[in-house]
């Protein structure tokens, strides 16, 4: 089996590099993932994010459309490797040309300004899956964690007392307009209560792109077992995230060993069929345990001798993923 990574942040460092005027290319590069090592380790689709901090841009819309602009841009250039996906079948048509597939994601459903015109137009670019929210609340519903610098001043009128918001009235009907689209709904930096205005108003699958266990390692970011649950339930999968912050509770132990534990543990709640990967690579610093795109067949390679079946971790390789995508793309 191939691999089906669900999330990483390359594109916008790309775009730091190009507003800075610096070369940049995505072939072979200093990063965490680049072409090269996507052949090296046998990708069939890479989800690039088209990530958005609200708080350091001054139209969230235009700067989701420059790193569109710029994927197309990317997919144009390297067309003898990749190619994008607009529709389900196009992965192993590009599979069949000998490309890698790239779908372009977005990671901040900040981005749309809560304007359903903006979400047609983004998926006219090629978008098929919507992270909701990052670390700051938008219109279309609120975070699990904050980030500091949005705690003073709310905006868009959110008040918090107690717990956390879920989604918003705007919310919903964008949620239900991407489920009509067959863009994936991606619950990843989403609020508990969010998640279950998620899972209750959504008929197709739903997914958690770049999230862990949080009774393996007790932070916000991470799934409770009853979220794993009700993912596996609605055939949605959960991929699994690189970052050392979301994978261990003690400083300085071994992460691919707690790695193991995230996928025994979210096999045992959820089931074989829900695990997945969303590497979170060059959005997360280094993980020296999987520190590039080119060691994740060693990766593989070492969770079987850890007594992971062949056959899981095909699934988690992609089968998973793939099925999933089957299901809410066109
Ligand atoms: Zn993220």
């Amino acid at each position: 089996m191939k691999i089906v990574d669900l999330h990483c942040d390359t594109l916008d460092e790309l775009l730091a590099q190009k507003l800075k005027g610096e070369h940049y290319n995505l072939y072979k590069r200093d990063g965490h993932l680049d072409i090269d090592r996507m052949l090296q380790s046998g990708y069939l689709l890479q989800c690039f994010a088209a990530f958005v901090n609200m708080q350091k841009v001054e139209s969230p819309y235009e700067r989701g459309m420059e790193l569109a602009r710029l994927f197309q841009q990317l997919c144009a250039e390297y067309c003898p490797y990749i190619a994008p996906v607009y529709h389900y079948q196009d992965i192993a048509k590009h599979a069949e040309q000998g490309l890698m597939s790239a779908m372009l994601t977005i990671e901040e459903g900040g981005v749309l300004e809560g304007s359903l015109t903006h979400l047609k137009e983004f998926y006219e670019m090629g978008v098929r899956l919507i992270t909701l929210t990052w670390n700051h609340p938008n219109e279309i519903g609120y975070p699990g964690c904050l980030e500091k610098v949005s705690v003073p001043e709310l905006p868009m009128g959110w008040k918090v007392t107690g717990e956390y918001p879920g989604l918003t009235k705007k919310g919903i009907e964008i949620v239900e307009t991407m489920q009509e689209k067959g863009i994936i709904v991606d619950v990843s930096h989403l609020s508990d209560a969010g998640f279950w205005d998620v899972a209750a108003i959504t008929k197709k699958p739903f997914v958690a792109s770049h999230s862990n266990a949080r009774s393996v390692c007790g932070h916000k970011r991470n799934l409770s077992d009853a979220q794993i649950r009700t993912i596996a339930e609605r055939g949605g999968v959960i991929g699994l995230n690189f970052a050392a912050d979301f994978l261990e509770d003690q400083p300085g132990e071994v992460c691919l060993g707690s790695f193991v534990r995230h996928i025994q543990h979210i096999i045992k709640v959820g089931g074989e069929d829900v695990i997945a990967l969303g590497s979170d690579f060059d959005g997360i610093t280094t993980n020296p345990a999987m520190p590039h795109a080119g060691v994740l067949p060693d990766l593989f390679e070492t969770m079987v001798q850890k007594g992971i079946a062949p056959s899981v971790i095909d699934k988690m390789k992609g089968q998973n993923a793939l099925r999933m995508m089957k299901e809410v793309i066109r």
